[in-house]
């Protein structure tokens, strides 16, 4: 089965079509292959508005009351796996089984989070005074999502929000639209009328969103240059704010690991998903002891991996995810060339239609390189020298961005260590990005502001409210 090429919006539970639309390319091609809705003001506010007509039935529900109807969702979303991972592969250009991956994230971020609660905090408790916090909805949440992994991160989003009470308005990337649409047009089958909206448009949504009165609160993953704009817009009412920003992910190889051991789970701790992870690692600093093997080990192991559209099972890097990702991840590749560094391997743009580019590794470029400096979101790699523990500390802690950081060794005691010194919201010692619904991921310093995940994720859905009696006499 295959999901019908008819792509709505979800307001107030009804789906609805816009006067103007927008064109979605397939990346493995550059072909528009779908059309979907561009929301007009109009729409926008029919969205706010029937999101706030939905909020108080939906927050006089108990918690177990709405965490079973994430449940729902949940199951109803696994029983369509194979359609969501199909068009999730089209429009993002991620291999199928990546993709199926993340159908079953979005459905376990649901289950996982129906079942977690913030109980009240009672302060005091006796026969003259009591005085208790508890956490409350906080009204209409506006989610607005990038296009590397559109439901995984609406997942981060829905799941905490609508279990603590609220209400949402999902705007998708331009660019990734329609697995939003369809999750969507099934959540109408599901919720309450008005508890899960989606609008999609263009450029001109996502300020509207974050500027409409009728928000309470933003919940935002995208690039740091954006989140300030987000910032800014929800500063004129207060709305509360959560914002999951860039990455340039340091990585850091010390002296004892073993270069052929770690190669695979390095490599796709760098390209995986074609690079386009906010957590991937971008930078990767390596003891000058194993450079060398480290380099040949990785060349080896990206030689062996086929690029080629998300359709063809075969496939284990698909194409950058649009246009502007690919002619960005190309302008780098120049410049590199420009600038005379040595490609390890990649660096040649293949022939022919789609957006594919090869695993490009740059070979010990200096720490000045735009390819070191900026985040390439896309399968380019510096690969960097190091000989001394606080140098390269100092060079992995450079940067306005503080979002994750891993270390590989045989001694994974003596990366504990050294990852306490590494400005960052996640470290890791020999694993990559493993998120959990339980875990609280937050990035530091221009990477984010507050926390997804976990109950810390679910307490930003919630304002406290305290409240106490007293017995008078
Ligand atoms: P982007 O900032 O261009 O867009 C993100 C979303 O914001 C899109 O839906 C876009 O339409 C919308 N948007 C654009 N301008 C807006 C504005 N002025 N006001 C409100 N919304 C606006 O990011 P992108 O290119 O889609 O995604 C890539 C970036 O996202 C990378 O920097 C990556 O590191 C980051 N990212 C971060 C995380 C994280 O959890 N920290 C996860 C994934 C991606």
């Amino acid at each position: 089965m295959r999901f019908d090429s008819d792509y709505r919006m979800t307001l107030g539970g009804a789906l609805v079509r816009s006067e103007a639309s927008l064109k979605i390319e397939d990346p493995a091609t550059g072909e528009v292959f779908a059309e979907a809705p561009d929301a007009s003001p109009g729409d926008l506010d029919r969205a706010v508005d029937t999101a706030k007509h939905a909020f108080g039935g939906w927050a006089d529900l108990s918690w177990e009351r709405r965490g079973e109807y994430l449940i729902r969702l949940a199951e109803a979303l696994l029983d369509h796996t194979d359609d969501f991972a199909a068009l999730l592969s089209r429009e993002q250009g991620k291999p199928l089984a990546e993709a199926a991956r993340e159908v079953r994230g979005l459905a376990n971020w649901l289950t996982a989070t129906a079942a977690m609660r913030l109980p009240v905090e009672v302060h005091e408790e006796g026969s003259e005074r009591y005085c208790e916090t508890r956490h409350v909805p906080i009204g209409v949440v506006g989610a607005i999502t990038p296009w590397n992994y559109p439901l995984l991160l609406a997942a981060f989003k829905i799941a905490p929000a609508l279990v603590a009470g609220n209400t949402m308005v999902l705007k998708p990337s331009p660019f990734t639209p329609l697995t939003t649409l369809k999750l969507g047009e099934l959540a109408s089958t599901i919720l309450l009328p008005g508890v899960l909206n989606v609008v999609t448009g263009g450029d001109a949504l996502g300020p509207m969103l974050t500027s409409h009165p009728g928000i309470a609160k933003i919940a935002f993953t995208g690039s740091t240059e954006t989140g300030k704009k987000v910032m800014r817009s929800a500063a004129d009412d207060l709305k509360r704010l959560t914002l999951e920003l860039g990455g340039n992910d340091p990585a850091i190889v010390m002296p004892d690991a073993d270069p052929a051991a770690l190669a695979e789970t390095l490599f796709w701790a760098s390209f995986g998903n074609a690079g386009q992870v906010c957590l991937a690692s971008k930078r990767v600093y390596v003891h000058a002891d194993i450079y060398g093997a480290v380099r040949d080990a990785l060349v080896a192991y990206a030689s062996n991996v086929r690029v080629g559209p998300g359709s063809d099972p075969e496939t284990q890097m698909g194409p950058l995810a649009n246009r502007q990702q690919y002619r960005t991840v190309i302008d780098l590749i120049e410049d590199c060339r420009a600038q005379g560094y040595r490609f390890a391997c990649g660096g040649v743009v293949p022939e022919g239609s789609g957006y594919f580019l090869p695993p490009t590794i740059i070979d010990n470029p200096p720490d000045e390189a735009r390819v070191v400096q900026e985040e390439q979101f896309g399968p380019i790699l510096p690969l960097l020298r190091y000989e001394d523990e606080s140098d390269v500390v100092a060079r992995a802690n450079a940067g306005p961005y503080a979002l994750a950081a891993s270390i590989w060794t045989a001694d994974p005691q003596a990366g504990w260590v050294l990852g306490q010194r590494l400005k960052a919201g996640s470290v890791w010692v020999n694993e990559s990005r493993p998120l959990s619904p339980h875990i609280p991921f937050a990035g530091h310093g221009q990477s984010g502001f507050g926390v997804e995940n976990g109950v810390d994720g679910l307490r930003e859905y919630t304002l406290p409210r305290t409240a106490s009696w007293k017995r008078l006499g």
